[in-house]
């Protein structure tokens, strides 16, 4: 199967915080070019679509929210397609614009949510707001648990904090309930990533710093994987379990593989 389609990472790929990798936006620009569908695909949870096309739109790369897809935007078609019923949302202000047009539950109600959605809070986890998720499950043993992906923990700028993940484990912990799980590496994110582009899952590569989310979840999932080697990739990562389809220096080198990309794979570029 040739490539048709194409998923950027964000942070690590196209930029290190706000500094754009260099040749990023070049290899952007490239894809546009060639009328190479794409999305940008990142876990963010803490910011809107709108934010993240301004941030990219501030750094020269000229997109729309349409071209970009987080869990909170995969969460919220799914939950489209789902029985109608109350959804409760842990999530940030600016996250929540993706799930205006659903029936939100609510703001301190105790029961009657159909769907429980953890993102990530950060400093607004405390015990009462953690408890109040408890309780909608504990009360509704049909409610559903959703994760807007299970990272553990990130590096901010006064150190190591926790992510989605240990917040969803202790909720799962107490209820029994299994998450259902939007974010890389979760299969359905990269679902929702070949649905919008109207490809086939073998059609489409991930180009991510991640060995484990980017590159093992798209394999899983049946995509191909690209490996950048920029933000958070080390040496180490080539040696594990997981082994991407082609190891690239940057995602400037997009342009070059491309053409024979749809050779024999695990070259280097
Ligand atoms: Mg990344």
């Amino acid at each position: 199967m040739p490539l048709r389609g194409v998923l950027f990472d964000m942070d690590g790929v196209i930029y290190n915080e706000n500094a754009p990798i260099p040749g990023a936006i070049e290899a952007v620009g490239w894809a546009v070019s060639q009328g190479i569908p794409h999305l940008f695909v990142t876990n963010t949870t803490s910011k809107g679509r709108k934010a993240l096309v301004a941030k990219l739109q501030g750094m020269g790369i000229e997109t729309g929210p349409s071209r970009i897809l987080t869990p909170c935007v995969a969460a919220s078609e799914w939950l489209r397609t789902q029985p109608s019923g109350a959804v409760a949302l842990f999530v940030r202000s600016a996250a929540r614009e993706e799930f205006r047009d659903l029936p939100l539950l609510t703001e301190g109600a105790e029961t009657g949510a159909a769907y429980v959605v953890i993102g990530d809070l950060g400093h607004q986890w405390d015990f009462k707001t953690l408890n109040r998720a408890f309780r909608l499950l504990h009360y509704e043993p049909d409610a559903r648990l959703i994760a807007l992906g299970m990272t553990r923990y990130w590096q901010t700028a006064e150190g190591v904090s926790l992510d989605v993940a240990p917040f969803v484990a202790a909720l799962e912990h107490a209820t029994g309930r299994r998450p259902q799980i939007f974010g890389k590496p979760a299969e359905a994110l990269f679902s929702a990533a070949a649905h919008q582009l109207g490809l086939a899952r073998n059609e489409i590569v991930m180009i991510g710093d991640d060995i484990n989310a980017d590159i093992g979840g798209a394999q899983a999932a049946g995509l191909r994987g690209a490996l950048v080697q920029t933000g958070k990739f080390r040496a180490a990562d080539l040696d594990g379990p997981v082994k991407p389809d082609v190891v690239l220096a940057s995602v400037a080198k997009l342009p070059e593989w491309w053409p024979v990309s749809a050779t024999p794979v695990n070259s280097r570029c």
